[in-house]
């Protein structure tokens, strides 16, 4: 097992987790079989019960695991599937240690940060790195490591201290270093600065860890003198300093890393087994795009696009497929609706109408709902394709049991405990007391109630398929007949075949709602169906 240990220091956000699976990309492409562990250090227990306002996007695995939203970019680039014990989190290794310490494992020890966090960290790692993580059911060779935050912060020093620790554990040659940095560019002649860059090398050397890989990110290829004086200043050599400039597509980043020999610097041969290839190919189509489709996302984190990364993923892979340039424009659910101030409404109102097609995403809380019943019933009756997923679901429900059965003032429990005919209601097996890791959670199956529909088409005719899901309510199961009766039909039910899981609506272009997230099962070259089946409606291309 080889280890890869991916660090970031100066700033946030420098593309850390593209970085590191980009990385992983290569490993694979050698032919070696790669796994992935994110460690987030904070005191969550996961991802399920922060705000994607502060966070991003909560990913959502197979195993029901609420995770940092990087593990879904290791999904998609390395088509692995991940379970929750891929992200390490403070409250995860804190819970275990203390658990012990309460069971008397260490008894008569005064238990601290070093040895015993330290020691599980080490543990977990090892564990989680030899399980099989993609279809081939092997152990995995490599294992890519992400530690989140920047080097220095006090949140992360055990987890520096760890992986100090770890290359004696399992040998120096069996762990790669690769610290992820900035060179900012600065004056007129656009100078690119390393002292960022020395100082957080220092400090990571001061904790114990002598970088062997330098990945600097800048606006422009790192030139010649910068090289040099990185590696003389950072101890590394000067092949091991690696740029990740800023390039037109995120397909890119595994071939920029390739072309600076990066794996000669790991030791390691790319194989010819086309997967680079495939790699350039996408990164080319991508840039080569023309005929444009505007997508309407009705959402409420608008403002913040990592909020909703994996629906955009699973955009963007559908509109490849079709041929399609993807634009996203970002509509805030609350400006469609009554008694938002007029410039705002109107203009909402306006992008609405020009948008090919409309997707309603997730979400939990009252404000903007009302605007995503508006959307949704816009979309019905005007004959424009549109997706809802999880709550897009439940509006669409909501908004044809009010306009279409007449029942006036009926909305989800969720937003409103007493009313009238509620479309929307509470799962009885959910937790009424614990809101972490409490909701329908996973991959479930899914299946057809009907020979044929367009869902079932764009999935290739399968009988039933397992999607992840993520909600604690769900259509009213006492209304489905009345909503059946008036039109809407119930396409996909779960395995007991009372809850709705697919809605269509059959005398429409594309009316599409799923009560799961199909987002997180999208990948580049394989498209998430029913997103493929909104690309094609809204850019009046014709569905299987
Ligand atoms: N808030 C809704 C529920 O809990 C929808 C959840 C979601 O969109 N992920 O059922």
């Amino acid at each position: 097992m080889r280890y890869i240990v991916v660090s970031g220091g100066v700033l946030s956000g420098l593309g850390k987790g593209v970085t590191a699976s980009s990385i992983g990309v290569l490993m694979k492409s050698c032919g070696l079989r790669v796994t992935s562990i994110k460690i987030d250090p904070y005191l969550n227990s996961d991802a399920g019960t922060m705000s994607p306002f502060e966070h991003g996007e909560v990913f959502v695995l197979d195993d029901g695991g609420e995770v940092d939203l990087d593990l879904g970019n290791y999904e998609r680039f390395l088509d692995l599937n991940l379970g929750r014990n891929n992200n390490l989190t403070t409250g995860k290794v804190y819970s275990k240690v203390l658990e012990a310490e309460r069971r008397g494992d260490y008894l008569g020890k005064t238990v601290q940060v070093i040895p015993h966090i330290t020691d599980a960290v080490m543990d977990w790692i090892e564990d989680v790195a030899h399980q099989p993580s993609d279809d081939s059911g092997l152990e995995p060779e490599v294992c890519i490591i992400e530690l989140g935050g920047t080097v220095g912060d006090i949140e992360s020093a055990p987890y520096v201290e760890a992986l100090r620790q770890f290359q004696f554990r399992i040998g120096r040659e069996n762990v790669t270093f690769v610290h992820v940095s900035l060179v900012p560019v600065m004056g007129p002649v656009g100078e690119q600065k390393t002292k960022p860059t020395q100082h957080t090398v220092k400090e990571l050397m001061g904790l114990g860890i002598t970088p062997d890989i330098l990945v600097c990110r800048s606006s422009a290829p790192l030139n010649p003198e910068t090289r040099a004086k990185l590696a003389a200043f950072c101890h590394v050599p000067e092949e091991a300093v690696i740029s990740t400039h800023d390039v037109p597509n995120i397909y890119h980043v595994p071939l920029m890393l390739e072309a600076q020999g990066l794996c000669a610097t790991l030791g390691v041969e790319v194989e010819p087994n086309g997967m680079l290839d495939a790699w350039r190919e996408m990164a080319h189509h991508l840039d080569t795009l023309e005929d444009e489709v505007v997508i309407a996302m009705v959402g409420k984190y608008t403002g913040l696009s990592d909020a909703y990364l994996s629906v955009i993923k699973a955009l963007q892979h559908a509109a490849m497929a079709a041929n399609r340039k993807l634009r996203i424009d970002w509509l805030e659910a609350s400006d469609l609706e009554d008694g938002s101030a007029e410039d705002v409404h109107s203009d909402a109102w306006n992008r609405l109408r020009a948008a090919n097609g409309i997707l309603v995403p997730g979400g939990f809380g009252h404000r903007g709902v009302e605007g995503k019943i508006l959307a949704a019933n816009y979309a019905r009756t005007n004959g424009v394709p549109y997706f809802g997923i999880c709550l897009g679901l439940q509006v669409a429900a909501i908004e044809f049991a009010r306009n279409v059965l007449g029942m006036e003032g009926s909305t989800s429990t969720e937003f409103d405990e007493d009313c009238p005919n509620p479309a929307v209601i509470f799962m009885p097996e959910i937790s009424t007391t614990h809101l972490g890791g409490t909701m329908r959670l996973g991959s479930r199956p899914t299946l057809f109630q009907v020979d044929d529909c367009k869902v079932k088409r764009l999935y290739g005719g399968l009988e039933s398929v397992d999607e992840r899901h993520r909600h604690r309510y769900e259509v009213n199961p006492e209304l489905i007949a009345q909503l059946e009766s008036a039109g809407l039909t119930f396409v996909g039910k779960d395995d007991t075949g009372e809850r709705c899981e697919i809605l269509e609506l059959p005398d429409h272009p594309y009316f599409v709602a799923v009560q799961y997230h199909p987002e997180f099962k999208s990948r580049p070259g394989r498209p998430s169906p029913p997103f493929l089946g909104l690309i094609l409606a809204a850019s009046g291309q014709p569905l299987p």
